[in-house]
């Protein structure tokens, strides 16, 4: 502990989920007589879900501050030094501080740490290209970005919005810009949307956004983004043509935020992430944390460091750094990657390798597809599902399911995430004890069917 002060300071760089979760749990765990804790945030808010924002720009959630989980009062009257509009500049390992610049005055100072966690997030990518910064062009990534999307389309008087990316979070912008009443034309470069999905799942996905009216335009990349001589955004040009837009939002994926880690030379890996070891801690460094979108994670299938920018391991990353922080023992052990979503009533899940990691790691496996549905067949409003499911060659362990269905098909998803982490086999998973009854699933559960058909795959008998 630095000797000039009474108690141990905590510094927090990054104001949202992992880092406040990082700060509330070390409060939690040392009061402020014993841990003085700095948190830093060049936003305007703290702690809020940027998760919400395409239901907030669609319209099911109608007001911002429901999506800020705690404020920076709530923060503050708990003993948490808030820095509001304050970006951290410059990291001094060495000396154990950190350098900071208020946005609004450009005032510089240095503040002394004894513990620090780094939860800088992830940094949107941007097309580099003209048009790209134009009016009418939007990201979603903060409730500012968001607010900044509502303005437009509430003082647009076009109908036309072209949505560029087909990841998660372009497929949900193409909901909530359905709802809000415009022609919706999703440009992605993969040849299918939701990359995180086989393109056979992905295919799915596509016509059912088509049977929403969405037009779909695949295998395109974005050459430029053409303005009016209002400046204000017209069309999106590909090599497949132009598509006219009054308002464009941009979805292409996100980065590590790492460059002032990077200029502090600690540890990142091959994705641009902090790498860290169980307990969070940045490798090689006794007093330093790092967690959520800025640090990679262990893959607990393929064994290897991956980039997944969710907010679920944002908050569980924080509450393992603010036990460790606050003097408590707790480890994360990695994730299987389980990711769920949905455009309009079509729900998309998945979880574990798809057919291009599993060959990438070195798996032999086998791969069965079933149908299903989502109630027994003869009740009311049984809705169709189709289930992917991967398993090891041999072996038979579970490496990855993808469903893509209706109401009730998303969240099934959490039963391969569990067999996942526990290793199980497909046959293993046969003998699940699942819940049934017609209004919830069929005496199989669909999980269970995909599960049945891949044992038999790999035994060798289908
Ligand atoms: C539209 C959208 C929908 C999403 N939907 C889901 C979902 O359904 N499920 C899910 O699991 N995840 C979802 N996510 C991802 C989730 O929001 C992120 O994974 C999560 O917010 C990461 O938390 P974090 O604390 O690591 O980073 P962030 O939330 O990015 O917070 C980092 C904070 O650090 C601040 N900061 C950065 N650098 C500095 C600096 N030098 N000085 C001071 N402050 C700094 C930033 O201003 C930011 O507020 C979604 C994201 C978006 C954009």
């Amino acid at each position: 502990m630095n000797m000039s002060r009474a108690r141990e300071r905590l510094v927090v760089i990054g104001g949202d989920a992992a880092g406040m979760s990082a700060a509330s749990q070390a409060r939690r765990l040392k009061g402020p007589g014993e841990l003085e804790i700095v948190a830093f945030e060049r936003g305007h808010f703290t702690s809020y879900s940027a998760c919400g924002i395409p239901y907030w720009v669609g319209g099911d959630v109608t007001d911002r501050d429901e999506l800020v989980a705690r404020t920076p009062e709530e923060h503050r009257a708990r003993d948490i030094g808030l820095r509001l509009r304050t970006e951290v500049t410059e990291l001094d390992l060495d000396g154990q501080r950190v350098r900071a610049r208020d946005v609004d005055s450009g005032e510089e100072s240095w503040t002394s740490y004894d513990k620090l966690v780094i939860a800088t997030g992830a940094r949107p990518i941007r097309p580099d290209m003209p048009g790209a910064d134009a009016a009418g062009v939007h990201g979603v990534q903060t409730l500012d970005d968001g607010q900044a999307l509502l303005d437009t389309l509430e003082g647009t008087r076009g109908r036309r919005a072209v949505v560029v990316g087909a990841g998660y979070i372009g497929v949900e912008m193409a909901e909530a810009l359905i709802k809000r009443g415009y022609e919706v034309t999703v440009v992605n470069r993969g040849s299918e949307p939701m990359s995180t999905l086989d393109p056979d799942m992905g295919r799915l996905v596509h016509e059912a956004m088509e049977g929403l009216g969405i037009t779909m335009v695949n295998d395109a990349e974005v050459t430029k983004i053409l303005t009016g001589d209002d400046g204000r955004v017209r069309a999106v040009a590909t090599q497949e043509g132009e598509f006219p837009a009054d308002v464009v939002v941009l979805g292409i994926g996100v980065r590590p935020e790492t460059a002032l880690a990077k200029a502090a030379g600690l540890p990142l890996g091959p994705h641009g992430g902090l790498l860290t070891d169980r307990s969070m801690r940045v490798r090689g460094q006794g007093n330093v944390w790092a967690g959520g979108d800025c640090v990679e994670v262990l893959d607990l299938v393929s064994g290897q460091e991956r980039h997944i920018p969710l907010g679920t391991h944002a908050n569980k990353h924080g509450q393992v750094i603010g036990t460790n922080a606050g003097g408590g023992y707790a480890t994360f052990p990695g994730v299987v990657g389980t990711a769920v979503s949905k455009v309009c009533d079509l729900e998309i899940a998945r979880t574990g390798l798809r057919e291009k990691d599993a060959h990438r790691v070195g798996f032999r496996f086998e791969s069965v597809t079933i149908e299903s549905t989502s109630r027994a067949g003869y009740y009311p409003n049984a809705s169709p599902m189709t289930v992917k499911m991967l398993a090891e060659h041999r072996t038979g362990r579970l490496l990855g399911v993808q469903i893509v269905g209706r109401e009730g098909a998303g969240k099934r998803v959490d039963i391969a995430a569990v067999a996942l982490t526990a290793g199980m086999t497909v046959e293993q998973m046969t003998a699940l004890d699942l819940g049934y009854a017609p209004p919830f699933s069929p005496v199989w559960d669909p999980v269970l069917v995909a599960a049945r058909k891949a044992s038999a795959k790999v035994r060798g008998s289908l």
